[in-house]
């Protein structure tokens, strides 16, 4: 099992949202074992934070893999299935985080207003530890709402056929490429046609 430590370490600083892909990521795995050498577990994240950088590390789920779908709902949700059997586990993040004192929300609106200065930084700096530590070391039952089940897989990694793009020669999968006056494109070349228009 990787440490949260290992984590920081893949994603280059430590944060919440890698605080909270990690405990999300222990859980999972408390559900499921060990460690998904080849899609035996398959993720599903609502998100693209910095928790989803946490996830790939912790349970072996990536995109090159096939076996991490990102669907962009902007939630702090995350589904893990196991292959071959279907099971599931949801996990939804209800942390709230820890209140702030007038002073600091003060000092939050002058970092968002571009305030750099040593003393800001400082803050935020501390502020983002605080809440990191928080959630590190919270009740499960505080972070999270675990709902388990079973249900249809996502369907696995498929391998597509390639189309050179009438346009700029690169190959594309099947499935991505358009038409564009009657030509077959690549989306780059398809979306800097419209634009030209
Ligand atoms: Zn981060
Ligand atoms: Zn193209």
């Amino acid at each position: 099992m990787k440490t949260f430590d290992e984590v920081v370490d893949f994603h280059g600083h430590s944060c919440p949202g890698l605080a909270l892909g990690y405990r999300v990521s222990l859980r999972a795995l408390k559900e499921f074992g060990r460690r998904s050498k080849d899609e035996e577990i398959v993720a599903v994240v609502e998100n693209n934070s910095c928790a989803v950088d946490a996830v790939q590390l912790m349970t072996g789920c990536t995109f090159g893999k096939g076996n991490l779908i990102f669907r962009d709902y902007g939630k702090q949700v995350y589904t893990f299935f196991k292959r071959p059997s279907g099971k599931q586990v949801r996990i939804s993040i209800d942390w709230k985080k820890p209140e702030e004192n007038g002073e600091e929300e003060a000092m939050w609106e002058r970092y968002l207003k571009g305030d750099h200065s040593a003393k800001v930084i400082k803050f935020v700096h501390d502020r983002k530890a605080t809440k990191t530590r928080s959630i590190l070391e919270a009740d499960e039952k505080e972070l999270m709402t675990v709902t388990k089940g079973r249900e249809n897989l996502p369907p696995e990694a498929e391998i597509y056929r390639s189309i050179a793009c009438e346009r700029c020669g690169e190959k594309a999968a099947e499935p991505k490429v358009r038409i564009k006056d009657g030509k077959i494109v690549c989306i780059p070349c398809y979306d800097s046609a419209s634009r030209r228009r």
